[in-house]
């Protein structure tokens, strides 16, 4: 997986393109990533204890990570991210720019 927590990425396709968020898991079993705010769907909350009171809450869902790129902080576009060894560590680097992704 090239998308890490705590990026920030913006959707290339679906009913959220163009949206941006900040990942806020990453599940690399199925390579899919939750996005706040992104993929938002309904979820009917019943009461479950009394004088709980039951209503619609949103819930993100995760979206593949295929449909996602990340921003770069640096140039501050959406990019593809390469990925460098550089000794025992792997560096991400902005396909557009150059610069790491940390
Ligand atoms: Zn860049």
């Amino acid at each position: 997986m090239k998308i890490k927590k705590g990026d920030t990425v913006k959707v290339l396709s679906g009913n959220d393109k163009g949206k941006t968020g900040e990942v806020i898991e990453v599940i690399p079993k199925t390579e899919k990533v939750i996005v706040k705010g992104v993929n938002l769907r309904k979820k009917h909350v019943k009461p479950r204890k009394q004088g709980e009171e039951g209503g619609i809450l949103s819930v993100e869902c995760s979206l593949h990570s295929c449909k996602v790129n990340v921003v770069c902080p640096k140039c501050n576009k959406a990019t593809r991210i390469a990925v460098k060894k550089e000794g025992k560590e792997k560096v991400r680097l902005c396909k557009k720019c150059g610069a790491t992704i940390k």
